[in-house]
């Protein structure tokens, strides 16, 4: 029946029995061809508007899939450093979902796609709301919320649950950090509005400082890739089994990532990727494929709405050759759903 195949880069389908005994060699053999296939593609530019970001090799290319059963199939600069930035928007979101509540936190900010860049200056015209967490307003917005819950604790606690979520310790990379600090000056100005919007409800300066540490977490690859697993994983971690997200919380946090994780691309990326993603200016792109798969590249040459170039190629060639679109044929849906059914 076609809807047990999975469809394999040899276009042979192979049955989901076979794939456990050859998933490492098949998950390897893709992500060798995919890395291959878009090695020599130099389009795109190194981020410079946090001048700390210009540092990064162009030349850098690394892809990895998790698995929520521990297993990491990697190509390429998978260990390489780099700073998570706008990723961290779709973590953050989800521990204050956590902390806050659902209501509270969706009536600061919205998941409305905004069909807007990154750091527009827009509000949700009838409330003052920003669009989404996953724009710099709404990101800012949930450093606020996290910084009234947990007071001078909230960097120290979105560095654990980040870490936990990755299965090992992560760092700050003080350098950007810096940079960006010295830098902000455009997300300083949206602070500002968001306090006379009376949606940040904290001194602009804590929020801000939560913000542009949490953007300034280094991250491998690897690391991005483990991350995507744990959400796929129900918010446990696969390897160590500690739980960094809460269930319900990565639920809405799928979500949003699938409808507005991607920048203004992100229609486009529903269309012809169809998993939720989040990329950051640092040149990283998490994937999740629910229940299943966390999936990162990073490749620092973004494009003009600020995605990696080598990231989203590589992303389409993945979702081709795996056939992970939610929307795919040999995607079956819920099996629950399935039992009624039958
Ligand atoms: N820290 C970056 C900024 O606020 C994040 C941007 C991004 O990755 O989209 O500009």
């Amino acid at each position: 029946m076609p809807g047990d195949m999975v469809i394999s880069l040899s276009g042979v389908g192979m049955r989901p029995e076979d794939l456990q005994t050859a998933g490492r060699h098949e998950f390897d053999t893709v992500l060798e061809q995919v890395w291959s296939t878009h090695r020599e593609n130099r389009q795109g530019m190194v981020a410079d508007y946090i001048p700390e970001l210009s540092k990064a090799a162009p030349d850098d290319f690394g892809l990895a899939i998790a698995t929520t059963n521990g297993r990491l199939h990697t190509a390429g600069n998978v260990e390489v450093p780099f700073t998570i930035q706008s990723i961290s928007k779709a973590l953050t979101f989800c521990l204050a979902l956590e902390l806050a509540g659902r209501d509270a936190v969706l009536a600061r900010v919205g998941v409305e796609p905004s069909g807007d860049a990154f750091n527009a200056i827009v509000f949700d015209p009838v409330n003052k709301r920003p669009f989404n967490p996953m724009v710099n307003a709404g990101a800012i917005t949930v450093a606020g919320i996290l910084c009234e819950a947990l007071g001078t604790g909230a960097f120290d606690f979105v560095m654990d649950r980040f870490s936990d979520a990755a299965g090992r310790r992560l760092s700050l990379d003080d350098a950007v950090y810096r940079s960006e600090a010295e830098t902000g000056h455009r997300n300083r100005a949206i602070a500002h509005l968001l306090l006379a919007n009376d949606v940040l409800r904290v001194p602009p300066e804590d929020a801000l400082d939560l913000y542009f540490r949490q953007c300034s977490i280094s991250v491998t690859a690897s690391d991005l890739a483990r991350i995507g697993a744990t959400l796929a994983n129900m918010g446990e971690n696969p390897v160590t089994g500690r739980a960094a997200f809460e269930l319900r919380a990565v639920r809405n946090t799928l979500a949003v990532m699938f409808t507005c994780g991607m920048y203004d691309y992100a229609g486009n990326w529903a269309y012809d990727i169809g998993v939720p993603a989040k990329s950051g200016v640092g040149g990283g792109i998490l994937g999740v494929v629910n229940r299943q798969l966390g999936i990162a590249t990073y490749s620092p040459r973004l494009d003009t709405r600020g995605n990696s170039v080598r990231g989203i190629a590589s992303f389409e060639l993945l979702a081709e050759e795996l056939g992970l679109h939610a929307f795919d044929c040999t995607n079956m849906g819920s099996s629950f759903v399935s039992t009624l059914i039958r």
